[in-house]
């Protein structure tokens, strides 16, 4: 099958993901829902208290999708006890707080429309304080200065990548001194026989699911492959410690159906 892609080159694996993507943009959401039975929404719920932002911070969320991450982020900032919008008010006697951003970074534009509609909703928007921007691109090659941002997340996002030490590299380099690397990702079930039902469940109901729901059922295929090929969870914390990242460490959700790594620039 073409989606076995050890054996594709570079650029028909980047064709190969975007129409993945592209596919499944406007179902997205709802097929997160489906696969995970919801469970999604507790791991990322997780990241956020792993990150525990507060008021001045700046996101980078890369290979952010539809937004799910930022949103949280931009919530928890709001609902933060040190945030005071900023009202231009004559009655307003309390400062404002440092001004909060997110800025969603996606490979893919239909991905990244199918957000800002969410984000509208949500009264988020590149003039909101806490505010929200979309930028489109490759996550090996950041359209950003050096130091640029407190916070960087990558969720379900860096297994599609083709070239994972460089994404890692350029976390690296737009993260401020003191910044923060997170990566919420599918990784290998340590303990066998639960990784045995695991297996069982993905390779024969997730694809049927997404045939069902988006009438697509290869790019499931694929992506439930890709969780297959990505590295344990020690073979990845390596590899974060090489890209320049101090402090890393990992645990476990669900049995180690995913796995949140973290690093710090120093
Ligand atoms: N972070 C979101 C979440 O957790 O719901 C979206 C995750 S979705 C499974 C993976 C996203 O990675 C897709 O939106 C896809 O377009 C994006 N993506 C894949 N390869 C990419 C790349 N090389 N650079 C940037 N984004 C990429």
């Amino acid at each position: 099958t073409h989606f076995g892609f050890k054996t594709v080159n570079k650029e028909d694996k980047e064709d190969m993901v975007k129409e993945v993507f592209d596919s499944v943009s406007s179902k997205y959401d709802l097929m997160n829902d489906v696969m995970s039975m919801g469970i999604h929404r507790l791991w990322k719920d997780e990241l956020m208290n792993t990150l525990n932002p507060t008021p001045g911070s700046h996101l980078l969320d890369v290979a952010g999708g539809t937004g799910d991450v930022s949103f949280r982020f931009l919530d928890r900032i709001k609902n933060s006890p040190n945030y005071f919008p900023n009202i231009a008010s004559s009655s307003t006697l309390k400062s404002s707080s440092l001004p909060s951003s997110a800025t969603v970074y996606d490979i893919n534009q239909s991905m990244l429309n199918e957000g800002k509609k969410r984000g509208l909703t949500m009264g988020y928007t590149d003039l909101s304080d806490p505010s929200i921007d979309w930028v489109q691109g490759n996550s090996e090659n950041l359209p950003f200065k050096d130091e640029t941002f407190n916070c960087y997340t990558v969720s379900f996002g860096i297994r599609n990548c083709t070239n994972i030490d460089q994404v890692l590299r350029e976390a690296h380099r737009v993260l401020k001194k003191g910044g923060r690397f997170l990566c919420l990702e599918f990784t290998q079930v340590p303990n066998p026989l639960l990784r045995y039902a695991y297996d069982t469940y993905s390779f024969n109901v997730i694809p049927v699911m997404g045939q069902l729901i988006t009438g697509d059922h290869d790019s499931y295929k694929y992506l439930v492959e890709s969780i297959r090929q990505f590295p344990n969870q020690d073979k990845f914390a390596q590899m974060i410690t090489d890209a320049g990242f101090k402090q890393v460490t990992y645990k476990n959700l669900t049995f180690g159906v995913v796995a949140i790594h973290s690093g710090f620039k120093l």
